[in-house]
């Protein structure tokens, strides 16, 4: 029995990770997003419980403690980090779950649940097109704008650890792309629907 599979989506900010999972939702059939808890502030437009939990540093350190989190890191001084019951009662719904989390955040994922991920790493073109887009969106002050950059020339660095990079040189072309391979993330088999699969092949009837 097919369940549930996992597609982790890294990248730096302003990669366009967020544009491209909605303009792919119509295509790419049943998923659940999951929603990060953060202890950053929220971003205007933002909405507590749509785009993340936010929460205080010290509520996100009890559930560390509590052990809710299937992963979680600090990226630019916060803590961000990926809640394990909504992620494993989608899985055993059977559904595509998308993590949009940074690299450690996959390197902890994968280690856990390696045979039934697929990643990818969306990025920009270029260092200087993300610079662009980054000033261009005027949510963030020139501070923050910097250490996201620097962040983006280590996170660049990881993507060999992905299954496959995105471009995103236009929306439409790194949609399409995404769509395609979040059909093949679905189409992934585990181990224990390789085991089924040996133990019925091999069945006499
Ligand atoms: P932003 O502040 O721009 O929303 O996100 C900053 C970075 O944190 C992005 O690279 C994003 O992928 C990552 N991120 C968001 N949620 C999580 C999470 O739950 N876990 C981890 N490890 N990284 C996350």
């Amino acid at each position: 029995m097919q369940k549930g599979a996992v597609l982790v989506l890294s990248g730096p900010s302003g990669a366009g990770k967020s544009t491209i999972i909605q303009a792919s939702s119509s295509e790419i059939g049943e998923y659940y997003f999951s929603i990060s808890t953060t202890t950053r502030l929220p971003r205007e437009g933002e909405k507590n419980g749509v785009d993340y939990f936010f929460v205080t540093k010290e509520h996100f350190e009890e559930d560390i403690k509590a052990g809710h989190f299937l992963e979680y890191a600090q990226v630019h001084g916060n803590y961000y980090g990926t809640s394990l019951v909504p992620v494993r009662e989608a899985l055993e719904a059977g559904k595509l779950v998308i993590f949009d989390i940074d690299v450690q955040g996959h390197r902890l994922v994968r280690a856990k649940m390696a045979d039934i991920i697929t990643s990818a790493f969306i990025t920009p073109p270029t260092l200087q097109s993300l610079k662009e887009r980054l000033n261009a969106r005027s949510t963030d002050n020139q501070e923050i704008i910097q250490e996201r950059l620097e962040n983006a020339k280590e996170e660049i660095k990881a993507v060999n650890e992905y299954d496959f990079i995105i471009v995103n040189n236009t929306v439409e072309e790194a949609t399409k792309r995404f769509v395609t391979i979040a059909k093949a993330a679905r189409l992934k088999q585990s181990d224990k629907d390789n085991e089924n699969f040996i133990e019925h092949w091999l069945s006499e009837k």
